[in-house]
């Protein structure tokens, strides 16, 4: 499934999971529950794992193969009764820390197993070491050494969080290959806005190929060629080509306003998550920075100082300056966990401590991102806006931090911003719901459908087994997006949608009919949406949405707005 476009040819680079043999450390009596609780969520998330790769191998093989027999075993194995009390007992009666105590007796059993001479028995200690490694994995909140390159490479991994990705050179790293995966992944969105190819499900990939084998990689078709002949490498290089001159039509006009036929003018912005993209969004022709996401720049050092933030965020804002950024605060949780929250893992991240929670959890910890942000601003138009708002005490806590950290700063003679806009993300289906209470305290509300499909209809973005099911167009989408567009524009509050869907250029149609003041996508598709608004009449649009309304699945909500997009501007369809 290709996620992301573009074509590249290099090397590949293997992700493999790896980690150190654990330390044996003595803990405390009272650390025992917490340590136990540590171990259930790693055997919970090991056994989704092991489910998930079992029923994809039985899909993929033919009936009675017996091919997902093998992770019957894993479960097996990992659900022992008695290999888990032994564990239990170590932890209580011996207070060893729950990393070492599995790990010591998972070996113990592997050397047992090599021992023996059943050549069938004998096999079965790679399975145990199997396990120990998903479950080690687990228990370390899957995270994994900085890596770099000497070459230009094509990273090839079972799967890419988004931890993984900060951690990687990215100057060398030409495209994305992953076994599993969705289009809404971090690591999918990670990719769009380096302007880089990402082909996700290549399911078997990580086996098959071994680093330094010579691939191309297209992110239009997604697909992964082995060895390309020169006659590939040639048509792919002319059919690029091609691309290249039709791209020319509308990357000459990227820098002008998008303004419909019959005038309205939407504010197309740019989606940031890096340093090393300035230039990319400054040449975007992007006109502000709708979305940058902090989190990025956090887990490349969890442990940056006040002046650390400051400096890296005042770098952001001159270097795209006299553009506004909004700035979002921290949204950890969910698919880009922490270092310090993978300590104790949740059994539904997405719906659990996330964005918002998790700052408001961690005052100290918040209050030294805005400061760093109320500095930065003094050199540039900053705004900041809040993730994972469920309710208006969340925005009224937050804003109130905010102003105190205002003045503590000024007190203390620090430059600040005179004034930073503030605004809220509406992700979740209670925040959409009662945006004309939260409106009174903000200036702008962002739309995160990325997280809003998930939430509104309860299909886990990430999750391949029911990614059929997250349909941007769903009635109910509809519905809810304009609702907050009613409800905003009534306080005069604009809306923009900050969510993958802005970028689709199938969907503009509906965006411009329901309303949206602001569109920001990733920097390479920021001319493609220019262009799409540019051809589009927004009372025409209105009336499309009118009728979107009468219908009541997706797939025909989806069908009127594509129709429509297609007539208007087939050359991006092409
Ligand atoms: C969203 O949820 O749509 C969004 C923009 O935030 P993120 O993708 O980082 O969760
Ligand atoms: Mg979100």
């Amino acid at each position: 499934m290709p996620v992301s476009s573009g074509v590249a040819h290099a090397a590949v680079h293997v992700v493999r999971d790896h980690f150190d043999e654990p330390e044996e450390t003595t803990i405390g009596p009272q650390e025992v529950e917490t340590e136990l609780a540590r171990f259930r969520a790693a055997i919970e998330s090991t056994r989704c794992e092991i489910e998930e790769l079992k029923r994809i191998i039985e899909k993929e093989s033919s009936e009675g193969s017996g091919n997902g027999e093998i992770f019957e075993t894993h479960l097996l194995i990992l659900e022992d009764a008695s290999l888990l009390n032994q564990v239990e007992r170590r932890v209580r009666t011996e207070l060893v820390n729950v990393d070492a105590a599995y790990y010591g007796l998972m070996t113990k059993h592997m050397v047992a197993l090599r021992g023996l001479s059943d050549p069938y028995l004998r096999e079965r200690y790679l399975d145990i070491k199997d396990v120990r490694k998903r479950m080690m994995r687990h228990l370390r909140g899957e995270h994994r050494a900085e890596t770099t390159f000497e070459h230009e490479v094509i990273i090839v991994a079972h799967d890419l969080t988004p931890s993984d990705t900060v951690q990687l050179d990215r100057s060398k790293v030409l495209g994305f290959a992953i076994e599993t995966g969705s289009a809404n992944s971090h690591a999918a969105i990670i990719a769009k806005s380096l302007g880089l190819p990402a082909v996700v499900r290549l399911h078997g990939i990580c086996d098959v190929l071994h680093s330094g084998d010579s691939v191309l990689l297209d992110g239009h078709e997604g697909l992964m060629i082995l060895n390309p002949t020169a006659d590939t490498l040639a048509r792919y290089r002319i059919r690029e080509e091609q691309a290249e001159r039709q791209e020319d039509m509308f990357l000459s006009r990227r820098h002008e306003p998008a303004t419909t036929r019959d005038g309205k003018t939407i504010r197309i912005g740019a989606n940031g998550e890096f340093l090393e993209e300035l230039d990319i969004i400054k040449d975007s022709g992007a006109e502000e920075v709708g979305l940058f996401r902090t989190e990025f720049l956090y887990l490349e050092n969890p442990e940056a100082t006040e002046q650390m933030l400051a400096e890296a965020y005042t770098e952001i804002v001159w270097g795209l300056a006299p553009r506004l950024v909004v700035f979002r605060t921290l949204d950890l949780g969910g698919d880009k966990l922490d270092p310090l929250l993978a300590e104790e893992p949740e059994p539904n991240p997405f719906l659990g401590w996330r964005g918002i929670r998790v700052s408001l959890g961690r005052r100290e910890f918040f209050k030294r991102q805005l400061r760093a942000l109320l500095r930065a601003g003094a050199h540039g138009r900053v705004g900041v806006m809040f993730p994972m708002v469920s309710g208006v005490e969340e925005v009224r806590q937050s804003r109130e931090l905010l102003l105190q950290c205002g003045e503590e700063l000024r007190a203390q003679g620090v430059p600040v911003a005179d004034e930073v806009e503030v605004g809220a993300m509406i992700e979740i289906p209670s925040a959409a719901m009662i945006a004309d209470l939260i409106a009174g305290d903000v200036d702008f509300f962002s739309i995160g459908t990325n997280d809003l499909i998930q939430y509104s209809l309860a299909v886990d973005r990430v999750n391949e087994r029911v990614a059929d099911l997250y349909q941007p167009t769903h009635p109910a989408l509809i519905r809810l997006i304009a609702h907050v567009m009613n409800a905003s524009h009534e306080k005069g509050v604009p809306v923009g949608i900050c969510g993958e869907m802005a970028a689709d250029v199938a969907l503009t149609p509906l965006l411009v009919g329901l309303g949206l003041d602001e569109l920001s996508v990733a920097a390479g598709q920021v001319a493609r949406v220019k262009h799409a608004v540019r051809l589009l009449d927004a009372a025409e649009c209105k009336s499309l949405v009118r009728q979107a309304r009468a219908l009541s699945t997706a797939a025909e909500i989806l069908e009127l707005s594509r129709g429509h997009a297609m007539e208007r501007y087939p050359e991006l369809f092409a």
